[in-house]
């Protein structure tokens, strides 16, 4: 998205652009989807660009604009690098968008609610006036009154329809941003998560001044594992021991998939003791068990697993936690692997266990 459209989602002028671009959406019968948002706001809001162009020429010339023809726009002209990043940003500030629209739709709704129970209200105070003029004067009152009432039935259906419309969006839109945050060959969290939970938990700690531990943990020779039994049964054993370390990483402990076959697990509010304890647990009963290929049965051995611990010290950035944690790692690995050694601030990092 290019940046000036980007600034004005955060201006003040934000909800008013919203609303016009949903206003125009729905007067070209445009499903109010994430991408026509996006596509629709280029339309409105920069007038200049290719896809405001290519929209613009479409309508022109009596076309209508479909979902699909919303897909390709999109592959041809949106930017094909589009971080996943920017992604969540735009679902983001779009899914607060469709917050204040919900909120001025229950708004209007409240409004002709309250003006038809007005007009009500005024044909019961006019009873006591001269019969015939006040005859008359209820008359007319009670047919507008009629005709408020059905309008504003009309309007609540449409606002109805309209809100459980942006409801599924807005869901949608959740679904994205946890997709965007999972790893799909695990399901742990992924390293955006990661960063993202790593940063809060540093600054939970700095706050508290409660302890924080971060271990790093990268499977043992797994380039031979791979070369061996393929890529894909590789995989496979990726997904193993995420699982072991997933279970031992119950909240508000946090695993993620870090990167090939490189984990990471922050232990908010604990030091490096109970941190190696559930990292040695993981170490044995990975390394304790012969993995067989499940087409065939085949036996494939043990793999096993090496881990670095650091806890952060008082304002140390997230990166520096990171950066000890994997000396401690690559300590684990020079002892010869399948081990777990603790970063000991100022001096090498120790070997807290090894294999029997
Ligand atoms: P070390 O004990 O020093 O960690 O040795 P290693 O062979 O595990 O280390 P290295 O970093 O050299 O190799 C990691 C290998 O992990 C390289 C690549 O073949 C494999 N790998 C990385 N990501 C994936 C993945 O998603 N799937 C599979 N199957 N293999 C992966
Ligand atoms: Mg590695
Ligand atoms: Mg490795």
């Amino acid at each position: 998205m290019p940046s000036e459209i980007d600034s004005l989602l955060r201006s003040p002028k934000a909800y008013q652009v919203a609303r016009k671009v949903l206003d125009a959406m729905e007067s070209h019968r445009v499903w109010p989807t994430a991408l026509n948002f996006e596509l629709w706001l280029h339309y409105v809001a920069a007038k200049d660009s290719e896809v405001a162009a290519k929209i613009d020429s479409v309508l022109q010339s009596g076309g209508t604009f479909t979902d699909q023809l919303g897909e390709q726009i999109a592959a041809q002209h949106l930017p094909a690098a589009k971080l996943s990043g920017e992604i969540l940003d735009a679902g983001k500030s779009l899914s607060e968008e469709l917050d204040s629209v919900s909120r001025a739709i229950e708004s209007a709704r409240e409004t002709s609610e309250a003006y038809g129970q007005q007009l009500a209200t005024a044909s019961e105070s006019l009873v006591d006036q001269d019969a015939d003029a006040v005859r008359a004067m209820v008359e007319t009152l009670s047919v507008a009154t009629r005709k408020v009432r059905e309008e504003n039935q009309a309007l609540e259906s449409q606002l109805a329809d309209t809100t459980e419309e942006l409801t599924r969006l807005r869901e949608s839109l959740a679904q994205v941003r946890r997709d965007a945050m999972t790893d799909g060959l695990t399901n742990l969290s992924n390293r955006k998560a990661f960063d993202e939970s790593l940063e809060r938990a540093c600054a939970e700690a700095e706050a508290s001044g409660q302890p924080l531990t971060l271990a790093v943990v990268d499977i043992d020779h797994f380039k031979i594992f791979n070369d061996t039994w393929g890529h894909q049964t590789g995989d496979q054993v990726i997904r193993y021991v995420a699982s072991v370390i997933g279970r031992i990483a119950d909240a508000p402990r946090f695993a993620a998939r870090y990167g090939g076959e490189e984990f990471a697990v922050i232990f908010p509010g604990e030091t490096p003791e109970t941190a190696v304890t559930a990292m040695e647990a993981a170490r044995a009963e990975i390394s304790s068990r012969i993995l067989k290929r499940r087409s065939t049965n085949e036996d494939l051995g043990a793999i096993t697993i090496s881990s670095g611990i650091a806890q952060r010290r008082p304002g140390e950035a997230p990166a520096t936690l990171i950066e000890s944690a994997d000396r401690a790692l690559y300590a684990s690995k020079h002892a010869g692997r399948n081990r777990t050694s603790v970063a000991e601030h100022g001096s090498p990092p120790r070997g807290a266990s090894r294999a029997a």
